[in-house]
């Protein structure tokens, strides 16, 4: 009887502690946050107020830019004392990949949902919704306690880092809007991690997404024109030729290091279109490739590889780059970057354990290097299944509260560092390790 009473008392426990997340503010506004469905396509009016309303009730002054129409871009800015010293941004992106709650979702997608065992359900829980509802409470527990910050902190929210940036980071970082804010250092994403560590990106590979039409001669199903003349046959040798390649950087990926996905190039072919119908054989094929080139590959040298290999698959086979990412330098994690000082000790101090890593995806950070600005990439999730673009995608609560702590220090600590200890040129802290 007295154990059963204990499990009682265990569950009444565990129920109060869920039921005092729920009155959380952060919790609730995280929840109230992926509730609001910014699937890339939608229209993103809602989350623009949503957080309009957040800025406005800290009395903060916010701009909102649009360079291509349905694409907005948000600025909120917490002022600092010395505006003539550069600025801390922090970067992050309102748009979610798409999820579908037939695909298995134990809570709906875009539900928030709080459960027993104290976590949040939805997309957008690990990327990258938490973070920006981090960075919000951070600053505005930081303003509560009356701490002043030496520079000015901006928070940025894109509209289309799911999809590109095309319509956000890019034209943004080129923007005299941008070079107002007098930036010295950004803040993006990272990712979560399943062992008691932080990655922190430094560096992102570029994305080359690549696009090989194949013309060749149209004629009758039933007959046998010499393969090397048929788009099916022209593309059929780019294939072997590129995935060659793929085996042997899948041969380098196995011997790299977990911290260093730059070491390879990653390949793969995630479109085929072509055909008209069932009895002709196709005049055209077309063929999308995925590439993410290693962050020493020279680009020209690369791309003339390609292009020869185009050359010896047969004549009429066109090249177009669909994306094609220069290389983007590598923010420096040592002791000559003072940032990075401030960022790894503020991370020690609240017990987080930070990896400096180049992550086999990409961020928006990458145009920010790419313009010479230095930026990390961190999403304080130490102890957690990536799920990422997954289904039920989610965070434990502990966790989310964590790392609004670990930002208040990392805030506090960037903000702060004295003009003297930091260079007016930010691209000082960065490197090219291509070749
Ligand atoms: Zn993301």
């Amino acid at each position: 009887m007295w154990l059963r009473s204990l499990f009682c008392v265990a569950i009444l426990l565990s129920s109060i502690v869920a039921q005092n997340y729920a009155n959380d503010s952060a919790v609730k506004i995280f929840q109230q946050y992926i509730q609001i469905n910014t699937t890339s396509g939608n229209d993103l009016t809602p989350a623009v107020n949503f957080w309009l309303k957040l800025a406005t009730e800290q009395g903060l002054y916010t701009n909102v830019y649009w360079f291509t129409d349905g694409y907005p871009i948000v600025v909120i800015k917490w002022p600092g004392l010395n505006s003539t010293l550069g600025s801390i941004m922090l970067n992050s992106h309102m748009d979610v990949v798409p999820a579908d709650e037939n695909d298995g979702w134990t809570y709906p997608p875009f539900s928030g949902y709080l459960d027993n065992n104290s976590v949040i359900w939805g997309r957008g829980a690990q990327d990258m919704k938490s973070v920006t509802i981090q960075y919000y409470e951070a600053l505005k527990r930081l303003k509560a306690r009356n701490i002043t910050l030496l520079r000015d902190v901006y928070m940025t929210l894109m509209p289309d880092e799911e999809t590109g940036a095309e319509n956000g980071m890019v034209p943004f970082v080129a923007s005299e809007e941008f070079k107002a804010l007098n930036v010295a250092l950004e803040l993006d994403e990272g990712t979560s991690y399943d062992l008691p560590v932080s990655p922190v990106f430094y560096q992102d590979k570029a994305v080359w997404q690549i696009r090989v039409d194949c013309h060749g001669v149209a004629t009758h199903g039933s007959s046998f024109a010499v393969l090397n003349t048929t788009a099916i046959g022209k593309c059929s040798n780019v294939i072997n030729t590129f995935l060659a390649l793929r085996d042997q950087e899948y041969e380098k990926s196995l011997g790299a290091d977990i911290t260093n996905s730059g070491s390879y190039t990653s390949i793969n072919l995630n479109k085929i279109n072509g055909g008209t119908a069932n009895n002709i054989v196709p005049q055209i094929i077309s063929l999308v490739f995925d590439v993410r080139l290693a962050t020493t590959v020279n680009e020209t040298l690369f791309e003339a590889q390609l292009r020869e290999w185009i050359r010896q698959a047969g004549d009429n086979i066109t090249l177009t780059f669909l994306q094609k990412d220069s290389q983007s330098p590598a923010t420096i994690v040592g002791a000559a970057n003072p940032y990075w000082t401030a960022f790894s000790k503020a991370a020690s101090t609240k017990g987080f354990i930070v990896l400096p890593t180049i992550p086999p995806g990409s961020t928006d950070a990458r145009f920010m290097r790419s313009a010479g600005f230095p930026a990390f990439g961190f999403s304080p999730m130490p102890n957690t299944e990536l799920l990422l673009h997954a289904v039920n995608e989610r965070l434990s609560v502990k966790t989310f509260l964590a790392g609004i702590e670990v930002y208040e220090q990392i805030i506090y600590n960037l903000a702060n560092l004295p003009g003297e200890e930091t260079s007016v040129d930010p691209s000082v802290y960065l490197y090219y390790t291509s070749q």
